[in-house]
């Protein structure tokens, strides 16, 4: 596949700038744990493209069943309809999910399933009667997604200020008592779990009565992988208890396998009422998320005609065929490769391999759980994210795919990485570290 020489029509902004016109990198081909570039070039996927391909690039099985539902039924809407495949689709999700999430709502994205979420999150309430809990509490330093409703509730000022007046009636939890810093630190037990204690100040703040959810990542990803105490996500979960308040996990990145067990949920035994999943669900193939909600959410939905009326919610392709023949077959290749309980045998390997890093240049803190792993570089003064931004360059380069967020470079590599493979992605991160200034 040749790159065109115009590059001026497609519009992503960190696509489109100046710097990446001048040094296009262009994939062009992808197999299992490898991108293939322009040049001709064997890239190692260091992030399982973004978090979401799970299972490694163009497994043939997920290729097949792609192949196979678009001859045969390439769409069909599924509003006052239905074809079986969605069905079966959300019947084997929800034999994965834990127990007590047993129904499925499907969407395009993780954006959309925030927003779905929180959605359904307002409606439960006022089904419920209790129409005054109208107030969504995230946290700072939260990512979910880029719709409206996710950046009111995400917890990243920078993603908002352009966007005027957004959701009303949020408020933040706060991430850390020091700014910029990371408040939960891996090793130290408890740490950070008084975090969630806040929640209690900010109940007391707005009164109980007019809060409808709590919306958190388990473990956030993109802002840098922030990896909290249990205890933080259970006393989160008493207080919420307690208030009568919806939680809800948004385990995008987290769910499928992430952090070594199916979802977040199974790592931490912390249950939401409403679970938000996209990515993996699909092995990051073919656009899909997947809301699971409890049945007392569920049931009470639908135990009156004028509720389903109201909450009239659903997307064109909400449960699209293809796309749930694509599910199936990834939920396939996860059991028969046994990728979603790979973290006994690759975690500690892995964060050996990662933790073999410290003491190497700029590298100030190194965080893991799971198949996640972050390498925190000391920022240079007034220019943050730049020193990052110039490994991942240098990476690519030399023939690794790193993300970096911030002054953070976060990795998450499809979970059939071989160990030798983890040692080839840890040795080109140690290079560019020596690499860069
Ligand atoms: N929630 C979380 C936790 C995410 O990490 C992301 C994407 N990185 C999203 C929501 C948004 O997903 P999408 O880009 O598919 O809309």
């Amino acid at each position: 596949v040749n790159a065109p020489n115009d590059l001026s029509a497609f519009w992503m902004p960190f696509t489109s700038n100046r710097q990446f016109k001048q040094s296009p990198r262009m994939l062009v081909a992808a197999k299992d744990m490898y991108y293939t570039t322009a040049d001709g070039r064997q890239v190692l996927d260091g992030t399982a493209g973004l978090w979401c391909v799970n299972a490694g690039h163009c497994r043939p099985k997920i290729t097949e069943a792609i192949q196979h539902q678009a001859a045969e039924l390439d769409y069909a809407p599924a509003f006052q309809m239905g074809h079986p495949i969605a069905f079966e689709f959300a019947n084997r999700l929800v034999d994965m999910a834990p127990d007590g999430l047993d129904h499925v709502f499907f969407t395009n994205s993780g954006s959309e399933s925030v927003e779905t979420a929180l959605k359904i999150a307002l409606a439960y309430q006022r089904v419920k009667g209790q129409g005054s809990r109208t107030r969504l509490i995230g946290r700072e330093r939260g990512y979910h997604g880029v719709n409206f409703g996710g950046i009111s509730v995400g917890g990243i000022v920078g993603n908002r200020k352009m966007f005027g007046t957004l959701l009303t009636g949020v408020d933040h939890l706060p991430h850390t008592h020091l700014p910029a810093k990371n408040g939960f630190t891996k090793g130290v037990p408890e740490h950070g779990a008084e975090l969630a204690d806040e929640l209690e100040r900010i109940v007391t703040l707005h009164d109980a009565s007019t809060i409808a959810a709590v919306i958190v990542e388990p473990v956030s990803g993109s802002t840098g992988v922030l990896i909290p105490p249990k205890t933080y996500l259970e006393k989160l979960r008493a207080i919420c208890d307690k208030h009568g308040i919806l939680l809800i996990f948004d385990e995008v990145i987290t769910g499928f396998g992430r952090l070594g067990t199916p979802f977040a949920v199974d790592y931490f035994g912390v249950k939401p009422d409403i679970m938000i999943t996209a990515k993996g669900v699909t092995n990051g193939v073919i656009p899909m998320g997947a809301v699971f909600v409890t049945s007392e959410i569920h049931d009470a939905f639908m135990s009156g005609p004028e509720h389903l009326i109201e909450f009239a919610h659903g997307y064109t392709y909400s449960g699209n065929p293809i796309a749930c023949a694509a599910g199936l077959a990834t939920l396939e290749t996860y059991k028969e490769e046994g990728l979603l309980e790979r973290g006994p045998e690759l975690a500690p390997y892995w964060e050996e391999a990662l933790h073999s890093l410290k003491g190497e240049p700029h590298v100030i803190d190194i965080r893991n759980i799971g198949l996640v792993g972050a390498i925190e570089l000391e920022p240079i003064a007034g220019e943050p994210t730049k020193r990052a931004f110039s490994a991942f360059i240098k990476a690519f380069e030399r023939g690794a795919l790193i993300r970096t967020t911030g002054d953070i470079i976060a990795l998450s590599p499809p979970l059939i990485i071989s160990k030798v493979q983890i040692d080839e992605l840890i040795d080109h991160v140690c290079a560019v570290l020596r690499a860069v200034d």
